[in-house]
């Protein structure tokens, strides 16, 4: 293969993480460690007999209707899709001219920059403050075509001030996106804003609290006319129809997202202690993660761990997130053994 034939935006990208998971405890990407929410693992069970040789409906109307009601919103409010990775995908693709420079913070979600390159953008990334709250000044002061911020924030688990939040909405021109992956556990969101302002878009997934991220299912929200757009420029049948009928399922029983949300609030305190105890300083948490800072090479500390077959993700090499790690707040049983594994390599120290 010569170079040239690869499209500059594609040269030089790297493969995302993807770890040896067989026989590991998974603790190092934010998914739920309820197991598979039942209500979709029985509705899973009833697509063997739908009618799979069809295609599914173009732009997920149940679902988006099923969405609708939750959010007392109108189904043409939301775009869905496979994850909310696509919505991100959508977006850059919708609003951001190629050359064009898309604002984020910085330390937050690595696929956010991934997305906005892969389409032709720059990033400009602006630092959060000592607390992980957003420069609000900053962000309104820099030019850029879009906006995009991450609360609660993934890696650093706090919740962004919503009156920043706000005052980024209605401080500047532009479409300005909120990643909500986490909004569930946070308990508060900028969803019911979208048709109040010409600018804000609010993505959301089932890959968290709903325990469903083996089916790639998420969405977002905006006022209708961005929302037209949009969903003029998504692949179209993107979401296939076992994904729709589970989401369905999933968001008609909403106890498991309930119990989800309360297990992780119950087990945050005592992870936390946990850590704090072996030595490790924790950054406060309104997510179903827990990001905390390893006094030695986090590096070492990660595939030590993998190693006992327990798997965090380090962040450690990265500005601002030194020996830096997350873990994801699961169980107590999981908790402990976490903690358990960690004290091990703690005491080989
Ligand atoms: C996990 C995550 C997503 C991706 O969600 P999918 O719906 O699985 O694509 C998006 N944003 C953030 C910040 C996340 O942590």
């Amino acid at each position: 293969m010569k170079k040239e034939w690869v499209r500059s935006t594609a040269r030089g990208m790297t493969t995302y993480y993807s770890p040896k998971v067989e026989g590991k405890l998974r603790m190092d990407t934010s998914t739920n460690p309820l197991g598979c929410n039942p209500a979709a693992c029985k509705a899973v069970k009833e697509c063997a007999d739908m009618e799979l040789d069809q295609y599914p409906s173009t732009y997920s109307d149940g679902l988006r209707n099923e969405l609708a009601k939750i959010y007392g919103l109108t189904r043409d409010n939301f775009i869905v899709g496979n994850g909310s990775d696509e919505m991100l995908d959508i977006l850059f693709k919708t609003f951001m001219e190629p050359g064009e420079t898309v604002i984020t913070a910085y330390p937050a979600y690595s696929l956010h920059g991934f997305f906005v390159r892969i389409n032709g953008g720059k990033v400009t990334q602006i630092d959060l403050d000592d607390d992980y709250q957003l420069n609000v000044e900053g962000i309104n002061s820099t030019k850029g075509k879009m906006v995009i911020v991450c609360t609660p924030n993934n890696p650093t688990s706090n919740l962004l001030r919503r009156e920043d939040v706000k005052a980024i909405v209605e401080g500047c021109d532009r479409p300005v996106v909120v990643d909500e992956a986490y909004g569930e556990f946070a308990g508060e969101s900028f969803m019911p804003l979208v048709d109040k302002y010409e600018n804000l878009i609010v993505t959301r997934t089932f890959s968290k609290a709903y325990g469903l991220a083996g089916m790639r299912i998420g969405y977002m929200a905006s006022n209708l006319e961005m929302a037209n757009v949009m969903q003029t420029v998504k692949i179209p049948y993107s979401l296939n129809r076992v994904s729709e009928h589970v989401a369905i399922a999933a968001l008609k029983d909403q106890r498991y997202v309930k119990e989800s949300v309360a297990t992780v609030n119950r087990e945050r305190k005592h992870l936390e202690d946990g850590l704090i105890r072996l030595g490790f300083h924790v950054f406060p948490s309104e997510a179903n993660f827990i990001l905390f800072r390893s006094p030695r090479d986090s590096a070492q500390l990660v595939s030590r761990l993998a190693e006992k077959n327990v798997l965090i993700r380090d962040f450690g090499k990265l500005r601002r997130l030194e020996n830096c790690v997350r873990t994801t707040i699961g169980t107590r049983e999981m908790n402990d053994e976490l903690l358990a594994k960690l004290e091990e390599v703690v005491r080989e120290w």
